[in-house]
């Protein structure tokens, strides 16, 4: 029997508190949730009646704002044609324009594409891709051939298995999961900043594991310039060239995953163009549509495409069943239109600019540990973690939405926001710095 739906926003929190798992919650006892209304332009609208300044830009991929009209008008348009069809033997116009905005905008070479559901998907297909093309090149026998990753600490690439094992061993999910996860290979985390003087030794142990690993690593997978959930630590572009350089010298796949900073993020369109280079596979995801919808690609070179494809097996081995879907592919396609139209690089300048002014000072805190800016990502590092409920509470009642983590206060706003908001984000972060409640002991 279907009981009546719980209409009220308390019967709704009650019902959402005892049977909808969230994010990374325990259901025993999970942090208090905050009804959603309504979201518009750089505001979210709570059932209590506040409207909060969005800083998160809901997990990093919002850009142009909530209930953007030309977004949802390329939504509308779409779902009156059709909103979905099977992409086995079927095709359209919408995936078709979006594949190729993609390999038009990224990096030179990556000229295929396989479009998928999510981030953590679009890693488990590039780390697939990786095998499927080593398996297909080797003429070894199978004891052989390359099957493993490498990667450095510090890294997040998803939740899902095969992503997980290239999380950071320490702060992931590795001690839950030890037994089933592949065992891949760690390089220390980049250490020197982004804005700092190159140290080449930062290089000298991902240099020594590629001259004792190579002939087992399929691929190299990293974060280019910012470990994101790793810290919002940015890293120095040599850094970013070094692994190109190493990956090519030893014939090694070099996977990098733009989910969290390509379209723009970090200032520049991809964050591959920091270091000026190509990866020969790319994932993105989140602000692929703006952050309306789940969608993610991941682009790979012809050389490996064409080797997959005249491998063994004959073809690549992976088909979601919402691969392509069309509703996602047209509101991405007009997301990245707004990205020119709106001209995003001064967007983003002008908030990593406001950032710069009213953000970097908080580092003479006593609280604080760091303070960094890049692009559109404005981080405070403190010295103790955030009592998470707290300090959330605290965030709504001074208008804001940021949801902090482990020591790490941050913005990441849509790019639509004003400096007279940024600043509104910034004040409220100022003051829960001075309120001994929001931090843990
Ligand atoms: C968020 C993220 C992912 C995972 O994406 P989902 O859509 O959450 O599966 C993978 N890599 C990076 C760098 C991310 O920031």
């Amino acid at each position: 029997m279907i009981k009546k739906e719980p209409t009220s926003a308390s019967a709704l929190l009650a019902y959402d508190k005892t049977h909808v798992w969230h994010p990374y919650t325990s259901m025993s006892a999970p942090l208090p949730s905050y009804l959603v209304e309504s979201a518009h332009g750089v505001h979210i609208n709570l059932a209590s009646g506040e409207s909060l300044i969005d800083g998160m830009s809901s997990w990093w991929s919002v850009l142009h704002g909530y209930n953007h009209p030309k977004l949802n008008a390329a939504l509308i348009e779409q779902s009156q044609r059709m909103s979905h069809v099977m992409f086995g033997g079927l095709t359209h116009s919408s995936a078709i324009t979006l594949c190729e905005k993609l390999v038009s905008l990224t990096p030179a070479g990556l000229d295929k594409v396989f479009l998928s559901d999510s981030g953590s998907v679009a890693v488990e297909v590039a780390m697939k891709m990786a095998l499927q093309y080593q398996q297909a090149k080797s003429n070894t026998p199978a004891e052989h051939i390359k099957t493993k990753l490498m990667t450095v600490r510090n890294g997040y690439h998803g939740d899902t298995f095969a992503a997980m094992s290239v999380c950071d061993p320490v702060t992931g999910m590795h001690q839950i999961f030890e037994h089933v996860l592949m065992k891949n290979i760690f390089a220390p985390a980049p250490s020197c900043k982004f804005g700092d003087v190159w140290q080449p030794s930062d290089v000298k142990a991902l240099t020594e594991l590629f001259e004792h690993h190579h002939h087992e690593l399929a691929a190299f997978i990293i974060e280019p310039i910012v470990q994101g959930t790793g810290g919002m630590r940015f890293y120095h572009p040599e850094y970013l060239k070094a692994c190109r350089q190493l990956c090519s010298q030893y014939d090694v796949l070099l996977i990098v995953d733009e989910i969290a900073t390509g379209f723009g993020r970090t200032g520049k369109l991809f964050a591959c163009e920091w270091a000026s280079i190509s990866p020969d596979i790319l994932c993105l995801g989140k602000t692929l549509t703006g952050g309306y919808m789940t969608l993610a690609a991941t682009l790979c070179t012809s050389e490996v495409a064409q080797t997959i494809s005249n491998g063994e097996a004959g073809c690549f081995m992976h088909g979601p069943t919402f691969m392509g879907n069309a509703l996602a592919c047209a509101v991405a396609n007009a997301s990245i239109d707004l990205l020119f139209e709106n001209n995003w690089q001064h967007q983003v300048h002008s908030i990593e600019q406001q950032l710069q002014v009213s953000l970097l000072p908080l580092k003479a805190h006593a609280r604080v540990n760091d303070t960094r800016v890049l692009g559109s990502i404005g981080a405070i590092e403190c010295l103790q973690a955030v009592n998470v409920a707290v300090i959330q509470k605290r965030f709504v009642e001074l208008g804001v939405w940021i949801r902090p983590f482990g020591k790490l206060i941050y913005i990441i706003p849509p790019l639509v926001i004003t400096k007279e908001q940024i600043i509104n984000l910034v004040d409220a972060m100022a003051t829960v710095l001075n309120e001994d409640s929001c931090f843990l002991p």
